[in-house]
């Protein structure tokens, strides 16, 4: 019997091969193609108009029973569809690692080393002294103390490059210890889940729910417009507690980022137990591969994971929710270019599951889907218990007095409330959305700013690892002495990072303990998940962070949030720059006052009047979207249209301009013939980070009203279009609603 298999290539068409009779859509399969063997998937019968004549047969049936199941496998098409990608790449994604390479299971290892800090060294000349001219012994410490005083010994040697001897001296002179430390396979399956009694679900939430469950028009999705702290978490979990325990079916549910998020882990696992798999990027391919076959043989039926998790192998789905539906990270960056959220939307509709897009700050585009009629929508206007929001103190940065001199980041107002809290025993948390030292270091003579060399963006100083480094493509070096351009030696440090506060507010607050919160500091395994526990159990005071502690967090404890810089994504040259700044200063003023001492929020800007700044400081939601719907009409953004950004890459600049002059040309063309006046084309420009890795880049734009019309253009783009020979190694992404056009 002949069918076609998809193959994990970038080419967008299946493959015939002969398969023993009677297997099914969806096995897997391995197969010989072009002298190798590789693993693909039954994805249908064989096309009749293919060559039969060189058909091969596979060379073995991996499976007895399909792993992909029917509804999977729609849903699998349906994203090859639409963001224009190979079946066969989207199945790669879409299934755990493991099942292509079958039988081999990395080991996991039951204890691990760390090294724990057993001293504090508060003030700066204590460290001076202590440390002298060792300084990496003293970046050792400071990252170990950034990262809640306890980090993972290969983890300080292997990936940061500390030697054995720098680690030995800090035990040596007793400011830490080395420990054997239980690793959990998983620590989410340890988490101290919620098990008294749930809490009774408060008229509004009840209202929510009803109408989730029994609306007359159940079968669109919801979105749950619900301010923060207003308790949509026990929406979900009711909602589930229908559909699952009730109904036995199944769910999935969506987080950002689950390492941020192990609240909502744990109420989940509270509730339901051992029905839970909870799916996360720090798995190994092992214990990811059980979690998924415990969901595809029946054994748990709720999924819970960040953006892959929609494809959980659940057979029967009766609810699929999204918490923190705004969010960016559930767009894929790279192939397949999905978003989880539309596939969730999808998903459910194929299962007629219940949809609920949960969020305090919707994004545009779900609004703009409830003003249509395509979703409905539920409120939770207010906190649980009548506990207000917030209230919101702008310090505009244009005229506030500085604490000490004018490098201060910190301004008198915000100190003085940070003093206030530390001196009750409450907690703050500090944002400040841009990692390192200083943004960027500049001649004072010639202005020349350091550049990454193979990206055009500006190197960020890292002070604790003394080096200069490219956020692109982790491009390293040592920190100039004169400037290339001039030779002078004037060189100044610009552009305040999360490592330069923590400095400040360590120098500001000595007896604060502070834990800083950024990629730097959570590169290791379950990084994220010490700094949060130690900070809920309040052996932290101050929690500096970038985006990261913005998220979900429920800390009753927190009265004082500060915004460091509230314009630092203001800034940048993208369509959703508003958006982000509005989301982010909401989300994170919303983990302020939780408990009954109530809270503060205090935003240091240079922009007070900006719409989306002032919308925040309302707590707005409803104007801001009226607002920034308006901004996206003349430009033409969504949500009022939708997008596809093409960008080209290569590394010879000549060769990627003309490739982009003629791939827009061609596509040019073919609207004119098949969607005349329904697509239109802007570009082709440099993209806005016209350098990463030392590949150019530039892209254009195509813009449509009509989802068909775009879906068809950019499937002939994709695979009719050819570089131009002479242009040279180019390489074609298209990006289908991108989140950002950086
Ligand atoms: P949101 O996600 O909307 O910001 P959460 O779901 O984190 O809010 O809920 C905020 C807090 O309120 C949590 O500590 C939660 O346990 C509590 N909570 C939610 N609903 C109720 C309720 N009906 N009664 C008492 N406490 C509740
Ligand atoms: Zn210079
Ligand atoms: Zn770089």
């Amino acid at each position: 019997m002949y069918v076609e298999v998809a193959l994990p290539l970038p080419v967008h068409r299946t493959f015939t091969y002969e398969v023993p009779a009677g297997t099914v859509i969806g096995t897997r399969v391995r197969v010989p193609f072009a002298g190798r063997r590789l693993i693909g998937w039954v994805a249908g019968p064989a096309d009749a108009a293919r060559d039969v004549e060189r058909v091969l047969p596979v060379d073995a049936v991996l499976e007895p029973s399909p792993s992909v199941p029917d509804g999977l496998m729609r849903l699998c098409r349906w994203t090859a569809d639409y963001y224009l990608t190979p079946l066969g790449v989207v199945l790669r994604a879409a299934l755990p690692a493991g099942l292509s390479r079958p039988g081999r299971r990395p080991p996991a290892s039951r204890t691990r080393r760390v090294l724990r800090l057993t001293a504090e060294l508060p003030s700066l000349t204590g460290r001076d002294a202590t440390f002298g001219r060792a300084t990496r012994q003293r970046a050792c410490f400071e990252y170990v103390e950034a990262a809640g005083g306890r980090a993972d010994v290969r983890h300080l040697t292997e990936r940061l490059g500390f030697s054995r001897t720098v680690l030995r001296s800090l035990v040596a002179r007793r400011l830490a210890v080395f420990e054997d430390e239980a690793v959990e396979r998983d620590p989410f399956a340890a988490l101290p889940s919620d098990t008294g009694p749930p809490p009774v679900p408060t008229a509004a939430q009840a209202a929510a729910i009803r109408a989730i469950l029994d609306g007359e028009d159940g079968r669109r999705p919801t979105l749950l417009l619900g301010v923060t702290g207003s308790g949509k978490t026990l929406v979900y979990l009711e909602v589930l507690e229908r559909v699952v325990g009730r109904d036995g079916r199944g769910a999935i549910v969506l987080v950002p980022e689950i390492a941020l998020t192990p609240q909502t882990v744990a109420r989940f696992r509270g509730r339901f137990g051992d029905t839970v798999a909870v799916l996360h990027s720090a798995l190994s391919d092992g214990e990811r591969y059980d979690a998924w076959r415990a969901l595809r043989e029946g054994r748990r039926r709720i999924a819970i994971g960040a953006r892959s998790a929609v494809f959980a192998p659940i057979a029967d789905i009766g609810a699929i929710i999204v918490d923190e539906e705004h969010e960016a990270t559930y767009k894929q960056s790279e192939a397949p270019r999905y978003h989880a959220r539309e596939l969730a939307i999808v998903r459910a509709a194929f299962h007629g599951a219940v949809c609920v897009l949960g969020s305090a700050t919707p994004s545009l585009e779900s609004w703009h889907n409830v003003e249509r009629g395509k979703f409905h929508k539920v409120e939770l206007p207010a906190r649980v218990g009548d506990r207000p929001l917030p209230p919101v103190r702008v310090i505009d940065l244009r005229s506030a007095p500085r604490g000490d001199g004018q490098r201060a980041v910190l301004t008198e107002p915000l100190v003085t409330a940070v003093e206030e809290r530390l001196a009750c025993g409450e907690q703050t948390i500090l944002l400040l959305n841009r990692r390192g030292y200083s943004s960027f270091v500049q001649c004072r003579a010639c202005g020349d700013v350091w550049h990454c060399p193979h990206c055009n963006v500006s190197l960020t100083w890292h002070r604790s690892r003394r080096r200069l480094l490219c956020h692109y493509c982790m491009h390293e070096k040592a920190p100039p002495s004169v400037c290339g351009a001039c030779g002078s030696d004037a060189l100044s440090y610009r552009g305040v990072g999360t490592e330069q506060v923590e400095r400040e507010v360590a120098r500001t607050f000595p007896a604060a303990r502070i834990a800083r919160m950024d990629v730097d500091t959570t590169s290791a395994r379950w990084a994220h998940h010490e700094i949060l526990s130690r900070f809920g159990a309040g052996e932290i005071d101050i929690l500096l962070g970038t985006q990261m502690i913005a998220k979900g967090l429920d800390f009753p404890g927190v009265t004082l949030v500060g915004v460091v810089d509230a314009d630092v994504a203001m800034n940048l040259p993208d369509f959703r720059a508003s958006e982000r700044t509005f989301q982010l200063l909401t989300q994170v003023a919303g983990r302020a006052g939780r408990g009954p001492a109530g809270g503060a929020v205090l935003v240091q800007t240079s922009l007070p009047h900006h719409y989306a700044i002032a919308c925040a400081v309302r707590h707005d939601v409803h104007g801001f979207l009226r607002r920034e719907t308006d901004e996206r009409r003349a430009p033409g953004y969504p949500p009022h249209t939708r997008l596809l950004n093409v960008v080209i890459s290569g590394a010879d600049e000549g060769g990627v301009v003309r490739a982009a002059v003629d791939a827009s040309g061609w596509v040019e063309a073919v609207i004119r013939r098949t969607e005349p006046g329904r697509v239109v084309l802007t570009g082709p420009a440099p993209c806005p980070v016209d350098r990463i890795r030392g590949r150019w880049r530039w892209h254009f734009l195509l813009r449509s009203a009509a989802p068909g019309a775009l879906g068809r253009v950019g499937r002939a783009l994709a695979t009719g279009w050819q570089a131009p020979a002479g242009a040279g190694e180019v390489r074609i992404v298209v990006d289908r609603d991108p989140v950002t056009l950086l």
